[in-house]
């Protein structure tokens, strides 16, 4: 996605040649027509796999997720890191490690709002090393829902979780394909080269 592509260039900052920051459009400051593109550029891509939910995780998946979920007619569910009053019963958990956060832990999914007959998108804002959109995988699969597809804003190619996800057999789309993040610049992995 071009537009994406564009904004990173602009105002995302490198750190330690491994993290990208985008808060001044994704991750802490939230640019609603971007993100309106990107959920756009999602439902398009998976307006034929018969999708019914769109899940997502706290807190930066939510924003591309809702917007997909706003074109696809469908609703948006995330999975929640904390347990609270609100969510004590019937929940489907699994474990995630943090790629950001370097620490392993619970993430929550009320039951409820997935059956068997659903066929879900997963979005996140990142894919790295795969272990969040894996999580989410085993949380839609315990409910008996199957994974149609999976939307990622920002791929990091020169990671392994792409390949895992493949290896696994999901369908996995990525808005922008990072192939490297080197002497602190990014460079896009050449789509018409693949
Ligand atoms: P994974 O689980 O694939 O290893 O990493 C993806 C998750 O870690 C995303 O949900 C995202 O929150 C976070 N993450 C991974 N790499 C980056 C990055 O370069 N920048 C930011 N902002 N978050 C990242």
């Amino acid at each position: 996605m071009e537009l994406l592509k564009q904004r990173i260039q602009e105002q995302g900052k490198v750190l330690d040649g491994h993290v990208l920051k985008v808060d001044r459009f994704l991750n802490h400051q939230i640019d609603p027509n971007l993100m309106k593109e990107m959920g756009q550029a999602f439902a398009d891509k998976f307006k034929e796999a018969g999708i019914t939910k769109v899940v997502t995780i706290e807190s930066s998946g939510i924003a591309p997720a809702v917007m997909a979920g706003l074109i696809l007619d469908v609703p948006v569910i995330f999975a929640r890191k904390k347990q609270s009053l609100t969510l004590k019963e019937d929940l489907l958990t699994t474990e995630i490690t943090s790629y950001t956060k370097q620490e392993t832990k619970e993430v929550y999914l009320s039951k409820k709002f997935l059956s068997k007959e659903d066929r879900v998108l997963i979005i996140d804002d990142f894919l790295a090393k795969g272990e969040a959109a894996l999580g989410l995988c085993r949380l839609v699969e315990q409910s008996g829902a199957k994974v149609a597809g999976i939307g990622i804003v920002i791929e990091k190619a020169f990671q392994n979780g792409r390949k895992k996800l493949d290896e696994k057999g999901y369908h996995v789309y990525s808005l922008a394909r990072i192939a490297s993040l080197e002497n602190n610049a990014v460079t896009f992995v050449d789509e018409a080269a693949c």
